[in-house]
């Protein structure tokens, strides 16, 4: 039978271990990096050990989001070519143990051999906003884009849906629903589905100078933000005091999202539950290092740029 140490007791320690990762420092830099256009992009420690998987972070997510989460219109336009799927998650909004257009953040359980005993870790998943974010680079419209502070967006009033960015994501994070956004004006028939969603860092939120709203909401100070070239080194600090292991740090070429472990990712990987909507923790090449990607990025560059442009200038348009 599993058993389960204390999850209190075994935080007591990891807090003491964690003593110069302090949550509020951090983010007074963050507040400090933005206010002051300093150009060092944000990141995000995630001391997984200190997680008890309360979810209160998943649902001041789902509360501080809502107003724009889809409200899609029904019956969807039928499509071209019929294969292209409906993705309908307007009517299971409820569901919080994966990633979906209403849940842009979950927990993972993970049953792990921890000092000789079985023990469960949890983690808390999302978009890990990638440092060079092939979302962001190979999407055609120009709808998903990256903030000066290093973080990424999909912007649910120019995307179409058609889903290229959860195609090169490597851990597939973008959800799409249907019936919802652009396409629905231009070609309800032909092009795209829907419109595409995932963790947008609270960019309204930083922008004035707060909190993302999950680490706001976190009783166990789980999520440290700040510039990432402290965060690496809180990150590697923590990793030293506890004999942990760093995530993020090289995958997919670097991303903003850090997570220390207590054990080493391939054993949290392999116990983790994967699949639609629930990302892995396997190691990551540099997707954009890839010759191809390179190319269809710098082709794709002017032509999103000037698709963007089309969109913005119809929606305006529209709102004369
Ligand atoms: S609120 Fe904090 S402790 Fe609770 S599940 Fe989220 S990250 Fe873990
Ligand atoms: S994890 Fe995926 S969705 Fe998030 S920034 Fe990276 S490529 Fe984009
Ligand atoms: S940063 Fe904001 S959008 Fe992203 S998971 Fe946290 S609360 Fe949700």
């Amino acid at each position: 039978m599993r058993s389960q140490i204390s999850r209190r007791a075994f935080i007591k320690g990891s807090i003491a271990a964690a003593g110069t990762v302090v949550a509020g420092t951090g983010i007074a830099k963050a507040a400090d990096a933005l206010v002051n256009g300093k150009k060092e992009p944000l990141a995000t420690l995630l001391d997984i050990q200190k997680c008890i998987g309360c979810e209160e972070c998943v649902r001041a997510c789902r509360d501080v989001n809502a107003a724009k989460y889809p409200e899609p219109e029904k019956p969807f336009p039928k499509m071209y070519p019929k294969t292209v799927p409906v993705q309908d998650w307007s009517d299971k909004r409820e569901v919080m143990d994966r990633l979906t257009p209403y849940n842009w953040l979950y927990i993972q359980h993970a049953f792990v051999s921890l000092n000789g005993r079985e023990t469960e870790l949890t983690i808390p998943r999302r978009c890990m906003h990638c440092a060079n974010p092939p979302c962001v680079k190979l999407c055609p419209w120009g709808a998903a884009k990256q903030e000066k502070n290093g973080l990424s967006r999909i912007d649910a009033d120019l995307c179409l849906g058609g889903s290229k960015c959860k195609a090169v994501c490597p851990w597939s994070i973008p959800e799409r629903q249907t019936g919802v956004g652009l396409y629905l004006e231009l070609m309800p028939a032909l092009a795209g589905n829907g419109v595409m969603y995932k963790c947008d860092r609270c960019y309204n939120r930083l922008e004035k100078g707060e909190t993302p709203a999950c680490i706001e909401a976190c009783p166990e100070n789980v999520q440290t933000i700040g510039p990432r070239r402290e965060i690496l080194e809180q990150a590697h600090t923590l990793a030293k005091e506890i004999n942990g292991y760093v995530y993020g740090e090289h995958e997919n070429g670097g991303t903003h999202t850090i997570y220390v472990s207590p054990v080493p990712f391939d054993q949290l990987n392999a116990a983790i539950e994967k699949g639609k909507g629930k990302p892995h923790l396997d190691r990551v090449e540099n997707m954009m290092a890839d010759g191809t990607n390179l190319s269809r990025a710098m082709l794709i560059a002017p032509l999103a740029g000037l698709a963007a442009a089309f969109g913005k200038f119809y929606l305006k348009s529209k709102e004369k």
